[in-house]
């Protein structure tokens, strides 16, 4: 069976590492996209750099880091706004010619099953804005119980993951199905149900990747995969946490979340005149330790350690260790919403196989195929593919006699 490379997780330099996340259109990391709204994008982009070096001591973080801020967190007010200013017709076309390249999942589910002809679905899917939506006290994104039924039928009929940049053990109390794979703090921390087999050991092209996940896979009670590629960083993330809980208590509505391997300062309950402050907060902490990096999410700041394992690797890791790596046998599918989930979207594109899926109600530079507006038309495509699977089968049933 043929193994994709899993690399091995190493230290980077922040620069790089920032470049890695880096959505210009026209880089080799971002091949594809096509030019319309490019300058944008890369303004945008030089703002993310910008970020995730301002730890490092450039002069003016202050305020390309709130623009980014801005930029990545649109508020529903915002949006709402600006649905009310109304729209020029070049947005229009823009975002007609954006829906034209990501059609939805939902419009073209009939394309994706056919994709599948041969071969079995694996489900990854992300949690906050995928599966929850977007609400403003993280400790509340509560998924329905509909959705959680929904993501149950799924895993009966299909190997299912869930990738999410939260602890593992935090989003487990989201979900509450133990028969699922769980990736947290972005992948850096995998969790298979009890019945999953370990990864092998004796893999190929990425035996230095399994060789390290060989040496992190504990023999966890239930005899399930686990992986902790960023184990060393524990130390250093809960005394970092602790400084920035210390450093953001003044700021109102500043929210710090260990999620083990990494620490999240969530910003969406904080007063945009104060994202300034907050982000210089942050970033002075990140100033002593250099061996953690800071990207961002939607209303979120991340720290993570400078190593190469995000949920692109996570994804790799899973498909390879669980034997799903075989392109001629699996359709991997992952739906998420977030910056976070275009590693794994792109991990799809440079093998060539699989359905990448971004949950956005608003055209951005993605490397997903498809697109899905929110959490109700992802549990709509997830309810139309176990109906699908069930009809299948009846009908293979219905052959055979
Ligand atoms: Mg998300």
């Amino acid at each position: 069976m043929a193994k994709p490379s899993v690399a091995v997780p190493e230290v980077v330099g922040a620069a790089s590492a920032a470049q890695a996340a880096c959505p210009c259109p026209g880089t080799t990391l971002f091949p594809y996209p096509p030019p319309r709204g490019a300058a944008v994008v890369r303004r945008k982009c030089h703002q993310l750099l910008q970020v995730e070096l301002g730890g490092m001591g450039a002069a003016g973080a202050a305020c390309w880091g709130v623009e980014s801020m801005r930029a990545s967190s649109p508020t529903h007010a915002k949006a709402a706004a600006a649905l009310a200013a109304g729209v020029d017709r070049e947005d229009e076309r823009a975002a007609a010619a954006w829906s034209a390249r990501h059609p939805s999942a939902l419009g073209k589910f009939e394309q994706i099953v056919a994709a599948s002809e041969g071969k079995r679905i694996v489900m990854f899917l992300d949690y906050d804005g995928t599966l929850s939506p977007i609400v403003d006290d993280p400790d509340a994104a509560f998924m329905s119980e509909t959705m959680r039924m929904a993501v149950r039928s799924v895993a009966k009929h299909f190997p299912t993951a869930i990738v999410s940049g939260r602890c593992r053990d935090k989003v487990f109390e989201f979900v509450k199905l133990a028969e699922l794979y769980y990736a947290g703090s972005h992948g850096m921390d995998i969790k298979g149900p009890a019945a999953a087999k370990p990864p092998s050991s004796s893999s190929s092209s990425s035996s230095r990747g399994h060789a390290k996940a060989a040496r992190n896979h504990n023999a966890n009670k239930g005899g399930g995969v686990v992986f902790q590629p960023a184990s060393e960083f524990l130390p250093m993330i809960e005394e970092v946490h602790a400084r920035l809980v210390e450093t953001t208590r003044g700021i109102p509505g500043a929210m710090v979340e260990n999620n083990k391997f990494c620490v999240s300062v969530h910003f969406r309950r904080v007063d945009e005149k104060l994202w300034a402050e907050l982000s210089e907060s942050v970033k002075a902490v990140l100033r002593e330790y250099p061996k953690l990096r800071l990207t961002q999410g939607r209303m979120v700041l991340e720290v993570r350690p400078t190593i190469k394992w995000d949920k692109g690797k996570a994804l790799e890791f899973l498909l390879d260790s669980l034997g799903f790596a075989d392109h001629t046998t699996v359709l991997p599918v992952y739906i998420g919403d977030d910056r976070t989930d275009e590693d794994a979207f792109k991990v799809l594109r440079r093998r060539g196989h699989g359905v990448g899926i971004l949950v956005s109600k608003h055209p951005k530079e993605t490397n997903a195929s498809y697109s899905l507006q929110e959490p109700a038309e992802v549990m709509e495509f997830l309810l139309r593919l176990v109906e699908w699977k069930r009809l299948s089968r009846a009908s293979l049933r219905l052959r055979l006699q």
